[in-house]
């Protein structure tokens, strides 16, 4: 039998006749003939389905609005905005760190212009991508050579595939870690062409072995920052300091995958991670990080290191296909002349000054945020309590952001119909749904994100 017998079999028109309705019709005014037909399509094979289960076959008028509805979620670009009212400062599904708004400001007038992104305006001939970010990086890293690539996992790529093709890179067992659902050390380092030489234990690595295996044609000794993981107990880990002098005994570079952390030893973020900066002045040769999580910029990673190994990195022809697009160029260039240039005027990365944010000011913000809740009215419960915060981002996973919290309650709602509500405002609310409590933490609220958390709660309590 025919699909469309099945479907006049089984009570179901043809697209034909979907596309027909008025309801239907109506949406060749907006849409692209192909899109309405294709939705039409879908909506049919969701129905066949349904009736295959056993269900009753839809009135043409209500597989109409089905398809209606199916556009209507699409029409508006993604990601959508959210407020993030969780407290995770580089929340990985969140969109890690929100840009400065004069950052974004930049980013949207490159994109909307033309603009110097491979021009050189005072010769007139070509120019570098790099030239947009390299003199801001060096400034923060004197002496050091940069390259900034899409994201940090390209930057590790980029640097194994450059040093260690088809040759050895040696890492602690205890390092062989999964960051997320699709960063996997074993196989990045895999796909890099280079091979994997463990070394140590799950639990104990000794500075001999890894002595005992750079002979064995490995290219570089490599130590990955475990980032959401710890590993406690009977452990015992060769941190930078000790390793270098065995690498530079073996005449190997020491490549570093920090990820996340802190830029400086004083910067603001979890004071239980290395900061690039001591890193390299432990003996790192390269050191490649986040630029959202470290920096508190857009997504990008950048290496830095031995002049002679980024070069060498910054030649490979992987280079050009790991490379920054403008807008993250642009929004980079921002971010790094904001820790250089602190203008008191401008505000810098919003990251950073969530993560600054000191006790005090967030139990004024919690107090104010509870105050216009309880001024809702009577169904609304609003009680400022101590909580904590998270990093986030892979960084500190153990080390809590003390804080203070509007722990949120709507009589007549549970905690997660009530979370639901949140999100389901526009802009969608995010907050933390914990020990039977829907709780916000300002610290992650920005700049006037207070009053839509109390719209949305004024929206609720009315509907
Ligand atoms: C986050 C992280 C990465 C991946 O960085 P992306 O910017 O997401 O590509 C790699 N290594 C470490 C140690 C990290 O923490």
């Amino acid at each position: 039998m025919s699909r469309a017998a099945g479907d006049r079999r089984a009570g179901l028109p043809g697209v034909d006749r979907l596309l027909a309705r008025p309801e239907v019709r109506e949406l060749a005014e907006r849409w692209a003939h192909r899109a309405i037909v294709h939705a039409a399509r879908a909506e049919l094979e969701r129905a066949r389905r349904r009736v295959a289960d056993g269900a009753p076959p839809p009135a043409d008028e209500e597989l109409a609005r089905a398809v209606r509805a199916r556009l209507e979620r699409l029409d508006r670009p993604g990601p959508r905005r959210v407020v993030n009212a969780t407290g995770v400062v580089v929340h990985t599904n969140l969109g890690r760190a929100p840009l400065a708004p004069a950052a974004a400001e930049h980013v949207a007038r490159v994109a909307a212009c033309y603009s110097d992104l491979e021009f050189d305006l005072g010769s007139g001939r070509r120019g570098s991508r790099q030239a947009h970010v390299a003199p801001w990086l060096e400034l923060l890293f004197p002496d050091h050579g940069v390259l900034a690539v899409n994201n940090n996992a390209a930057a590790l790529l980029l640097a194994l595939n450059t040093l260690a093709l088809g040759r050895g890179v040696a890492i602690s067992r205890g390092e062989l870690v999964e960051i997320g659902g699709s960063f996997r050390v074993p196989e990045i380092l895999e796909r890099s062409g280079a091979r994997l030489v463990e070394v140590g234990t799950t639990n104990r690595t000794h500075p001999d072995d890894y002595a005992r295996v750079c002979g064995r044609d490995v290219a570089l000794l490599l130590k990955v920052w475990p980032s959401n993981y710890r590993i406690v107990g009977f452990t015992r880990q060769v941190g930078v300091r000790e390793l270098a002098p065995i690498a530079a005994d073996h005449g190997l570079p020491l490549v570093v995958d920090q990820g996340c952390g802190r830029l400086y030893r004083d910067a603001p973020g979890p004071d239980s991670e290395p900061s690039v900066e001591q890193l390299l002045a432990d003996g790192a040769d390269l050191v490649c990080f986040s630029g959202d999580k470290l920096l508190g910029g857009p997504q990008a990673g950048i290496l830095v290191g031995r002049r002679e190994l980024v070069a060498r990195c910054a030649r490979n022809p992987l280079a050009r296909a790991l490379r920054c697009d403008k807008l993250t160029l642009a929004a980079l260039s921002w971010t790094c002349r904001a820790w250089l240039v602190p203008d008191p005027g401008a505000q810098g990365p919003p990251v950073a000054r969530m993560l600054a944010a000191s006790p005090e000011q967030l139990e004024t913000r919690a107090v104010r945020l509870a105050d216009a809740l309880l001024a809702l009215g009577n169904r609304v419960r609003a009680a400022v309590i101590d909580g904590e915060g998270r990093v986030g981002g892979g960084a500190a996973p153990e080390q809590a952001l003390p804080t203070r919290l509007v722990a949120l309650g709507v009589d007549g709602l549970d905690e997660q119909e009530l979370a639901r509500r949140l999100r389901g405002h526009e802009p969608p609310v995010v907050a933390r749904v914990e020990a039977g409590r829907v709780l916000l933490d300002p610290r992650t609220l920005l700049e006037g994100e207070d009053e839509i958390v109390v719209s949305a709660v004024r929206r609720i309590v009315a509907d």
